[in-house]
């Protein structure tokens, strides 16, 4: 282990890591970004998004790119396939973070490991799970390459109704499996998906009630077996691939026993200031308790967090204060 000390080590690439990057970097803190892969986490995989403000209509890889160099050019430390396997305090106030290599010592540590797709764990989703075997997490990725076939796609939440839309501009036939009765997306995404399904040559079908149960194929997926919860029926749905949209995971495992995690596994902080429960450890972005899940919050999120490491570096005690009425929503009242 190098004995240098960082001002802040930050966990994780994506669009929180890299505004915490860019924030502590732009202020002359010693920074050290770590990252399991490679920059831009989720958002990279998005052909086009449309609510970051001020850069409409901006492909996932395009934005990245812009943001890295405007990050690089600050000069912060980057390590590319470092994956951060855990931290510790130390008695003298710094923290340790190991990765699978090496280890670094900081002031303070920004965690913004993000999350990943949900698995529904059937028979076959792991077999199958490439595109070009048939089973999917992301219609963005991989619609291009089910032109003109046949596919299903699970859930009921905005993801799988938008990705379904997308799927069906390359796929032959769409079936969104859900299920309950009903979707949970929001009202303005079902409108859209049923004034779609409802065009004359639509290739979009809904089937409620149904779970998906296996994956079945030669090699390749060639059905679906659907099950219908409240008949208990089973059905061979004949598809070319399956797409799998029922949310998304933490990636906090690393992190169990060392960080005060939620059942589901997202890191308890304070939403005001994002400190977790040990001192110089802050919370951003999709990793984070409360998190909307979108860019433009998960790059907020990195640079609070890299702003408020100042008010911890300037007086540690800062870290034991409770939140202002104002900021407390138990202690806030309208007037
Ligand atoms: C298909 C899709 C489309 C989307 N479209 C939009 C959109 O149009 N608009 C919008 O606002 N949002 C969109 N989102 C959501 C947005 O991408 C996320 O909210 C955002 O990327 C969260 O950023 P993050 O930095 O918190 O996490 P992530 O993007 O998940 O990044 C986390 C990073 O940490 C790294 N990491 C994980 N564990 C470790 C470890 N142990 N050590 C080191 N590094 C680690 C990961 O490799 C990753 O690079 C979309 C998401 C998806 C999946």
């Amino acid at each position: 282990m190098s004995k240098k000390v960082y001002d802040c080590i930050i966990v994780g690439a994506g669009p929180a890591g890299l505004g915490a990057a860019l924030y502590a970097a732009r202020d002359r803190f010693d920074t050290l970004l770590l990252e399991k892969f490679y920059p831009g986490g989720q958002i990279m995989n998005t052909e086009l998004i449309e609510n970051y403000p001020g850069v409409p209509n901006v492909g996932g890889a395009d934005l990245v790119s812009k943001l890295y160099s405007q990050v690089e050019a600050f000069g912060p430390e980057i390590k590319m396939s470092a994956e951060v396997v855990s931290l510790e305090k130390l008695s003298d106030g710094n923290i340790k973070v190991s990765t699978t290599q090496d280890e670094y010592l900081a002031r303070v540590v920004i965690l913004s490991p993000g999350s990943s797709y949900r698995q529904l764990g059937v028979p076959g989703e792991r077999e199958f799970r490439n595109a070009g075997a048939g089973v999917s997490y992301c219609g963005t990725c991989d619609a291009p390459f089910f032109k003109g076939k046949k596919v299903l796609a699970v859930g009921g939440g905005n993801t799988a109704i938008e990705e379904a839309l997308h799927l069906a501009k390359f796929a032959e036939q769409v079936t969104l499996v859900h299920r309950r009765d009903e979707f949970r997306a929001t009202k303005i995404l079902q409108e859209e998906f049923f004034k779609k399904m409802q065009e004359e040559d639509s290739n979009l079908n809904v089937i409620y009630n149904t779970v998906l149960e296996a994956i079945e194929g030669d090699g390749k997926v060639e059905r679906a077996v659907l099950k219908n919860v409240k008949t208990g029926d089973l059905e061979d749905f004949q598809c070319d691939g399956v797409f799998i949209f029922v949310g998304m995971v933490p990636n906090t495992q690393f992190l169990k026993g060392l960080v005060d995690l939620t059942e589901s596994g997202f890191i308890k902080c304070d939403s005001a200031y994002l400190r977790t429960a040990i001192p110089g450890v802050f919370a951003a972005g999709d990793c984070r308790v409360g998190a909307a899940m979108q860019l433009v919050t998960a790059v907020a999120d990195g640079s609070l967090a890299a702003i408020m490491m100042k008010q911890y570096l300037l007086d540690s005690n800062w870290w034991y204060e409770s939140l202002s009425d104002a900021l407390n929503p138990s202690e806030w009242r309208p007037n």
